[in-house]
């Protein structure tokens, strides 16, 4: 009798979506490269190929049984790591009530980047990502569309390509912070995907030195911007589509290929 196996093919991004929705514990992202499945814990059921956000894993057809000579069902306990996504929504709400909150979002940055350099792989993004988290949520409850995101948005090109175009709006950012730091005016409002000028002046923030503020403002456009662009994503395609160009999921994934061959 042939059965169904999952398998994971080319595009993997090591987003880790698979692995968490798996309720044999099949799928595993050990390296932070890409997910692995042990065929004989597979039971076919299909949630990792329905929900990969790349299309890289997919159910094949498996001669010989139905079933996996194993059948270990994981019991799915619910844990503290699974609420960061509260963490990612204080951020967005905090930001709007004054913008030196914005500051916080470094944590953002630096954790996964920090993670991956020290070996851990892809472990950020696999289990303490408040915004995959906050995705994955939206798309539980219906927010989503759930159909695969178009081969353009999945292909390394495009992947790439966002990373440069990210990086590049950053160090303008950083630039701009750096004339304000040297006496330049600050600009109070948060740019939006990089065009629309947003006032935001309802909080008090004469304590802080300009430049800080002006880190504040620009760091916030720039996250907020991709929280945007996630959620559009989330909403048109399946729930963590984010993760298939994520920057962040970028970087320490190609960090991670450094750190393992060493
Ligand atoms: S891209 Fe993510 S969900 Fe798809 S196979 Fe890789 S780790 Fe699993
Ligand atoms: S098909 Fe089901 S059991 Fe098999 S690896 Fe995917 S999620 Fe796990």
């Amino acid at each position: 009798m042939a059965g169904k196996t999952a398998i994971v093919g080319k595009g993997c991004v090591a987003c880790g979506e698979c692995a968490r929705l798996c309720p044999s514990g099949a799928v595993r992202v050990a390296d932070g490269l890409s997910a692995r499945v042990e065929e004989s814990l597979c039971l076919g059921c299909g949630l990792c190929a329905k929900n990969c956000p790349t299309g890289a894993a997919r159910l094949e057809k498996r001669e010989g049984h139905d079933l996996p000579p194993v059948r270990r069902t994981r019991v799915i306990r619910r844990r503290l790591t699974e609420y960061l996504w509260i963490g990612e929504f204080f951020f967005v709400i905090s930001g709007f009530c004054n913008i030196i909150f914005a500051w916080l979002g470094l944590i953002f940055l630096f954790a996964p980047l920090g993670i991956a350099l020290f070996g851990g792989g892809k472990a950020y993004c696999n289990r303490w990502c408040g915004r995959g988290q906050l995705f994955a949520l939206l798309g539980k409850a219906g927010f989503s569309r759930r159909s695969l995101p178009p081969a353009f948005l999945r292909s390394p090109y495009f992947r790439y390509g966002f990373l440069v175009f990210f990086l590049t709006m950053f160090g303008v950012m950083l630039h701009g912070t750096a004339q304000v730091f040297s006496g330049a005016p600050p600009d109070a409002a948060v740019t939006f995907l990089w065009t629309f000028r947003l006032p935001w002046d309802w909080a008090d923030v004469s304590a802080f030195p300009p430049g800080a503020v002006q880190f504040a403002f620009g760091f916030y456009g720039i996250m907020i911007t991709s929280e945007f662009l996630g959620l559009a994503v989330m909403a048109a395609f399946r729930p963590r589509s984010w993760c298939a160009f994520c920057p962040m999921g970028t970087m320490t994934r190609d960090i991670s290929r450094l750190t393992m061959r060493r």
